[in-house]
């Protein structure tokens, strides 16, 4: 079995230990014996849709995000499909901002969006930085919990009616005032965690590669549990530390 994972503009967008991302994807695919394909995405390639199972994008500042949005709007509508036709999509940070409908900066220049998750990305004064706790729930019924740490100075707005990836326990979140971290969309996700992510976190890990299994097979698929207890001890630390910082809402 294989999975065929597109990381697009490594090369510009990598701050924050994006790499620890695709290294966890890497192992819990291959301890339960399927092949990662690892492909990157970079600008002026073409995004065919039916190529990829996940896609996977990270965080980068202002500068890199004005390098890579006019390529990235030119991808979008081909990366639109693919989420349409049951791919899955981690976005992280300054990909997260380039996923929705626009991002503005602190001179009010517009860097265009893709549109694919609704939401849009007005920058602020104050950066929001720290450790943060998200309740989740993707699947209805299967409440989570999402440890990480955010440094962003972009405050997001979701549209009216748009699905949040979790509510805010300890933290900023997406603007610091509604309460709700990131976006969902089927299977794309995007978010301000990061430190990376999915190491501390690795039920969304889980979440992201099944969707992309059932992509490729055509049928729901349902992961064998892995032993988690370093993982586990990872969130544990991290959630804390967030408690520690403090809900604000
Ligand atoms: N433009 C971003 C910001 O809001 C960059 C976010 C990031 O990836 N650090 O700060």
């Amino acid at each position: 079995m294989k999975l065929v994972v597109g990381h697009l503009y490594p090369e510009y967008l990598n701050i924050y230990a994006d790499r620890g991302n695709i290294a966890v994807l890497e192992r819990r695919t291959a301890w339960r014996g399927i092949e990662l394909d690892y492909r990157t995405i970079g600008l002026r390639d073409t995004v065919r849709p039916a190529e990829h199972d996940l896609y996977y994008v990270g965080g980068g500042q202002d500068r890199e995000q004005a390098l890579v949005a006019p390529d990235l709007a030119a991808k979008g509508p081909a990366l639109i499909e693919a989420v349409e036709a049951g791919a899955a999509f981690l976005a992280v940070c300054g990909g997260y901002q380039l996923l929705g409908n626009f991002y503005r900066d602190r001179s009010g220049a517009e860097l265009p969006g893709i549109g694919l998750l609704p939401q849009h990305t007005v920058a602020g004064e104050r950066r929001m930085i720290g450790d943060v706790l998200l309740e989740c729930e993707l699947e209805p019924g299967d409440a989570r919990t999402l440890a990480g740490f955010e440094n962003h100075a972009g405050r997001t707005y979701l549209d009216e009616g748009a699905e949040p990836l979790g509510r805010v326990v300890s933290g900023f979140g997406n603007n610091g005032q509604d309460g709700f971290e990131g976006c969902r969309v089927a299977g794309a996700v995007g978010t301000y965690l990061h430190g990376p992510l999915l190491p501390r976190n690795p039920w969304l890990a889980d979440w992201l590669i099944a969707r992309a299994l059932s992509r490729r097979l055509g049928e729901t698929v349902a992961l064998e549990p892995l032993t988690d207890d370093l993982e586990a001890s990872a969130h544990a630390v991290s959630s804390e530390r967030a408690r520690r910082r403090g809900g604000r809402f």
